[in-house]
């Protein structure tokens, strides 16, 4: 049965984000942005196949299809940004227990670990998403263009920032890096990212 791809409600207040996230950037970023991805899968689905699938199955059945870019990108936008609000959360917080050790294993530590997110998500050269990612056992930093995503890859995404400017541009400018930074340490869902490793 046909079902539409729907559009999750916020796992907070759209002001609850705020002052690293104004709700002015919120209400755009999730109530037009987010809101015209899912949209747009929804009127690009209906009456094909891709109509009875999840999102996901969506994303990973267009990867890499040149006929179904504009399906892809959209599809991939409305996962990456969902995912994006799941791993913010007012305060923020620090790895716990299997996570902080497989950080320090991988990533050379949390203190590392933060200088790397953060560069990889500011050396983004133009639009995109910064994550880290566990596959096959390990964790990794990734970044990818545009609509691309881990999930297309088999990685497992635990966190990820939005460094597309519309992420930023109200409340930063062009101060990608503070934006990044800011988030960093006040608001990624660490409680979250634990929940998806499975730990
Ligand atoms: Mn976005």
């Amino acid at each position: 049965m046909a079902m539409p791809i729907t559009l999750p409600s916020l796992p907070y207040a759209p002001d609850a984000l705020a002052p690293v996230i104004s709700k002015k950037t919120v209400d755009i970023h999730y109530g037009k942005h987010h809101k015209t991805y899912v949209d747009n899968v929804n009127r690009l689905i209906e009456g094909t196949g891709y109509a009875t699938l999840s999102l996901i199955d969506i994303v990973q059945k267009t990867s890499g299809q040149p006929d179904k870019t504009t399906l892809f990108n959209n599809a991939a936008q409305a996962w990456n940004h969902t995912f994006f609000w799941e791993s913010l959360t007012p305060g923020g917080g620090r790895p716990s227990a299997k996570l902080a050790s497989l950080i320090d294993r991988d990533l050379g530590g949390y203190d590392k670990f933060r200088t790397d997110f953060i560069a990889a998500a500011t050396s983004q050269f133009g639009s995109g998403w910064a994550w880290l990612v566990a596959k096959d056992g390990a964790l990794s930093i990734q970044k990818t263009g545009n609509a691309e995503t881990p999930i297309t890859d088999g990685g497992t995404p635990l966190l990820t920032i939005d460094v597309w400017e519309h992420a930023y541009y109200l409340d930063y400018q062009n101060r990608r890096a503070d934006f990044v930074t800011a988030v960093v340490d006040n608001l990624l869902n660490w409680e979250r990212a634990n929940d998806r490793l499975g730990a």
